[in-house]
This record gives structure tokens, C-alpha cells and sequence, in this order.
């Protein structure tokens, strides 16, 4: 089981965000409290932001706090590696300068069976939104054929040979309906039980909103004044820290979480 986590709010240097808090994802990587599946996540790491997150941020319904329609947000940049955080010291020192107000990251505990390798490496990216699947599908092969095909035109990661390419690809088949980011992901989830039983704890960003699901394994949620944080488990000792329910879809926004039951 990986751990992921996104974080929406002002702009904060990717090393605060990964690396400087007791808890952090980097430390997740190699010392995790709740993790029960696996040890360690030494298969790769990724992360993925919004150079220039709208600093409006939306509320769910799409109106920013002045009214107005959020800009279109740019593209996410990813940097991706199928190393353990811990060993990339160049990207902790690229990371000090590196700022974003909407940021998704994981770190990697390889399913059995699927190769350690930068492309299954998560966050995927697709359409200008970020996605991560944290957890495992125990009959890929019934899944992949039920949900994996038609393959999305342009979007490479859902290509990637991992079992949460074929969660990726219906999940961008439903965005491009225009769903919205957390019915995408209920969807997803909804549609992956119905093949196989599994973990499905699902992530996802567009640059003003984040969506995640817990189904499977723990997730947590920290709202701040102007804040959001959603991670598989707390990256402090700090108060503030929410346990989401297992079975529940989280949709946020800098300043609003909502969480309900999913199904
Ligand atoms: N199944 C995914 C992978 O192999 C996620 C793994 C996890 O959550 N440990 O990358």
C-alpha cells in the first residue's frame, strides 16, 4: 500500500509540503504508522503540481470567493522517479524553490506482479488533472478488460502496466463527460467493485478542487482557514487531523470539505 497525499491552499514550497513536517510523505516512505499493507514504499515516487494555481479559490459549486469563474488552471508539471524519495537528494533540493498552491504526491509500494518502473510511478496525469490510486486490484485481469478499454485517446499513464491504469482510464472516460472531479471518482470506485474486490483509495486534482475516496485504507483530511490537506495518514502530530470513514468521498476546496458516504 503506498501512501498519497494533496494539498490545496496558498502557495508552499514543495520541501514544507514533502519533507519538512514530522510525519511528512518522505518519512512515510521508509517509517509509515498506518500502513497494514506492506512496509516500506521504496518502489518510486511522484509528484505533480499546479505552477499557478488560481489563488481564487473556488467554492464546490464553481464560483470563486469574488464571484467570478476560476481561470482556467495551467497544466500540472510531474516529476516522477522509480527510486525511493529518500534516495533522490536532488529532487529534496530542487523542491526549496519549487512553489504551488494545489499539489498531489505519492510514494510507492509496488502491487506483486506489476514492475517497478517510473511509468507506475502516481501521480497520472490526463486532460490537465492528477490522479493517484492508492491500494491494489485483486483480479487485475477481470478489471482491465471491464474498465481498462477503450484505452483514452492521448493520455499515455493509463497506458502504464500497473493495476491502477485501468482505474486511470475510465476515470478520464468519465471526466471527459464532464462529470464532476468527486462523481469521477465514486464512479470509478463504484465500477471497480462491481469487477473486483480491492482497495480503491483514490486522489485526484484539477488545480482548484481536490476529491478523494477512502475504500480500503485509512484517509485523513486537515482543513485549515484557508487550507486543505487530504493524505493516507496524518504527515504531524498536530491537532486538526480528520480520520474519513471508511466507504466516503471527499470533495474540498481551499476553504470547504464536504465528506458523505459513497455508493
Ligand atoms: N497498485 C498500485 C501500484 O502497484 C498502488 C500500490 C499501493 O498502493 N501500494 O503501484
Amino acid at each position: 500500500m503506498c501512501r498519497h497525499m494533496a494539498y490545496l491552499g496558498p502557495p508552499v514550497d514543495l520541501y514544507t509540503l514533502l519533507y519538512t513536517p514530522e510525519r511528512s510523505l518522505h518519512t512515510q516512505s521508509y517509517a509509515p504508522r498506518e500502513q497494514t499493507h506492506g512496509t516500506v514504499n521504496a518502489d518510486g515516487f511522484g509528484v505533480g503540481w499546479y505552477p499557478e494555481a488560481d489563488p481564487r479559490a473556488p467554492d464546490l459549486d464553481g464560483a470563486t470567493s469574488d464571484g467570478t469563474r476560476p481561470a482556467e488552471a495551467p497544466a500540472p508539471v510531474r516529476y516522477r522517479r522509480s527510486m525511493p524519495i529518500w534516495a533522490d537528494s536532488s529532487f529534496a533540493d530542487v523542491a526549496r524553490v519549487v512553489r504551488s498552491g494545489c499539489v498531489v504526491a505519492a510514494v510507492r509500494d509496488a502491487t506483486v506482479g506489476f514492475p517497478v518502473d517510473e511509468s507506475c510511478a502516481q501521480p497520472f496525469r490526463g486532460d490537465g488533472w492528477l490522479f493517484s490510486h492508492n491500494g491494489a486490484v485483486r483480479d487485475y485481469e477481470a478489471l482491465a478488460e471491464r474498465l481498462g478499454t477503450p484505452i483514452p485517446t492521448g493520455v499515455l499513464d493509463a497506458r502504464s502496466p500497473v493495476d491502477s491504469a485501468p482505474l486511470f482510464a475510465l476515470a478520464v472516460r468519465l471526466w471527459r463527460k464532464g462529470e464532476p472531479l468527486g462523481d469521477v471518482l465514486a464512479g470509478v470506485v463504484e465500477a471497480a467493485w462491481s469487477c473486483s474486490p480491492g482497495r480503491y483509495n483514490l486522489l485526484a486534482a484539477d488545480g482548484g478542487r481536490l476529491a478523494a475516496t477512502a475504500s480500503g485504507d485509512t484517509l485523513y483530511v486537515r482543513q485549515g482557514s484557508d487550507s486543505v490537506v487530504v493524505a493516507s495518514e496524518p504527515c504531524d502530530d498536530e491537532p486538526g487531523w480528520r480520520r474519513v470513514p471508511d466507504d466516503s468521498l471527499v470533495t474540498a476546496t481551499a476553504h470547504s470539505v464536504r465528506i458523505t458516504p459513497l455508493g
